[in-house]
Parts: structure tokens; sequence; C-alpha cells
């Protein structure tokens, strides 16, 4: 792991959150996209090395919609860089943590994903994720 790529946030209305978020770091978004199969939408900005995301649910079973129903909004993950995402899992696998889909997916921004189980992380729902080289 090499850098905290980005911090998800929950958030109920992400036009309303853009214009937030907007005003709160004096820049736009940089981008929007819809990731259907996790069924979310989210917005990405940069701050330096690292980036804010924002999701917003849209249906009512997308993970996000759950956690915001149980916290309300807020800080949803953090996501750490890696260059090997294969072999990270491996490696956090072997020190014990719960890699909660062991087999990368294709998240927002071009990235590869895999989380971790919060319940051996302190409560905090980790994001490993790694470029996607096309
Ligand atoms: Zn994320």
């Amino acid at each position: 792991m090499h850098k905290i790529e980005h911090l998800g946030i929950a958030v109920k209305d992400l036009t309303a959150s853009n214009e937030l978020f907007s005003k709160l770091l004096g820049v736009a978004p940089y981008k929007e996209e819809e990731v259907a199969s996790e069924g979310v939408k989210t917005s990405f900005f940069e701050m330096g090395e690292s980036k804010i995301e924002l999701l917003e649910a849209t249906k009512e079973d997308s993970p996000i919609a759950k956690f915001i129903e149980k916290k309300g909004e807020g800080i949803h993950h953090i996501a750490f860089a890696v260059s090997d995402i294969h072999k990270e899992i491996e490696r956090l696998k072997g020190e014990g943590f719960i890699v909660l889909n062991e087999t990368p997916k294709r998240g927002a921004d071009n990235k590869w994903v895999a989380f971790l189980h919060p319940k051996n992380t302190n409560g905090v729902l980790v994001e490993l994720c790694q470029d996607i080289e096309e």
C-alpha cells in the first residue's frame, strides 16, 4: 500500500453534495460515474495525491443505501492504492484479514478494487485499489 487513494463518503443526494463539496474544497468534481453492479453513482474530487469520492445509492438494496439507513451520511470507506492487488490480497489474508471479494472487481474511476471486512479493521471498511491498465 503506498498512499491513501481516496476517502469514500456516503451521501443521500449526489447533486447537492457535489455543490457542497465544490464549495468546501474549492474545486469541482472531475468526474461522475455510475457503477451499476454496485448500485451507486459516484463523483470524484482531486485533492493533491488523494481524492474524495462521494457515493449515492441508485437502488434500495445498494450497500450505500444500507449504510445510510444504519449510520446516516458520512465516511464510508478508506481506499489505499496498491500496485499488485492480487499479491496484496494474499498478504492480507495471510495476516488474518477477511477479504470480502477475493477476485478484484471493476470499481469506479478505472480501478480494480477489493474490500476488507470492517470487523477486523476497527470498524473501518478498507478498499484496495489498483489502476486498470488497458
Ligand atoms: Zn472507493
